[in-house]
């Protein structure tokens, strides 16, 4: 396309074109046509994924899975479906692999089976990547971790807060009392994803670590997480900041273990304004959220962050304020 757009900017720029650059501009002009023809074509089937006469608020985990098949047939070459594996209630789990590039990258919805809001946006993140992936990587996107919290509008699987359920620096419900969460513990370390996105509903805020029951909140990363969280909330206008100053402490999350265990540049994204959102809502909540999630992503450093044992102390006082809420 580079070359493309110079040649017709060369042949535009002549003050009197001759027969032989005219004709060169048609076909230039009609190759770029079809080339916004193809895209639009592109965009037209993911609005059309994204569909559906069933309402957001009664999907099922089946919903998804027929979403997540229409996404791959739609775009052969660039999505591929992949089993997680087989929960706890031996439901498996599914995702979609969009993309080829060598630096992967992970958005992982409903960890919270009742934030319905956070798979719909997915879904259209999903969608958005799957036409158009982001040059350079790989981006593995799991809609829903929680399936039969999902399928109850239960925030807990078997009684269990999925969030909670790793391991941490300060401590942990668990870990891993959940198969869910185990795999995908499995999956982040096999597949060395560098930038990860989970997604909840609702605060709105985009935050980065440290989240958990402690004063000492910084890493030596603070200005670069600065610059993910800003970039992802241009559109949203959410609060970006650090997790425990703008949400609560909580121990045992997916997006504190991910930056402590491996240093993956990990963001934690508390979408909207309510664990109930309208159709209407929902079409918010995916227009304001997929450019900046893939603005963030697209700024996702080659490496994994280097520094990333928690030096501070912790005061397992705090953990009163975690109100398990988002
Ligand atoms: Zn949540």
């Amino acid at each position: 396309m580079e070359a493309m757009r110079t040649e017709v900017q060369l042949g535009l720029g002549r003050s009197e074109p001759r027969k032989g650059s005219l004709t060169l501009t048609w076909t230039i002009g009609a190759a770029a046509l079809l080339f916004v023809a193809a895209v639009m074509s592109t965009v037209s089937n993911a609005d059309e994924a994204l569909a559906s006469p069933i309402a957001p608020v009664s999907r099922n985990y089946k919903d998804v899975q027929t979403f997540m098949n229409k996404i791959v047939a739609d775009n052969p070459g660039r999505a591929e479906l992949f089993d997680l594996g087989k929960n706890s209630t031996g439901e498996t789990i599914q995702g979609v692999k969009v993309g080829n590039g060598p630096i992967p990258t992970l958005v992982v919805s409903t960890h919270h089976g009742n934030e319905y809001g956070s798979t719909e946006t997915a879904k259209a993140i999903l969608a958005d990547l799957a036409a158009n992936p982001i040059a350079g990587q790989t981006t593995y996107v799991i809609p829903v971790l929680n399936v039969s919290g999902y399928n109850a509008r239960d925030r807990y699987e078997l009684n269990h807060d999925p969030n909670r359920d790793y391991p941490g620096p300060c401590g942990t419900d668990g870990p891993f009392a959940l198969k869910s969460t185990d795999l995908l513990a499995k999956f982040v370390a096999d597949k060395g994803i560098v930038t990860s996105a989970t997604l909840h509903t609702f605060s709105p805020a985009v935050v980065y670590p440290w989240g958990i029951s402690t004063h000492d909140l910084s890493t030596p990363y603070d200005a670069f997480f600065k610059q993910l969280v800003e970039a992802a909330t241009q559109e949203s206008h959410y609060a970006s900041g650090n997790n425990t100053e703008l949400i609560y402490p909580a121990d045992g999350t997916f997006e504190d273990y991910a930056f402590w265990k491996h240093g993956i540049w990990s963001i934690l994204f508390e979408l909207g304004y309510s664990h109930s959102p309208s159709d209407s809502a929902v079409a918010d909540l995916q227009r304001v959220n997929v450019p900046g999630m893939r603005r963030m992503l697209a700024m996702s450093p080659t490496q994994r962050a280097e520094k990333h044992d928690f030096t501070g102390q912790c005061d397992t006082r705090l953990r009163i304020l975690d109100r398990r809420d988002e």
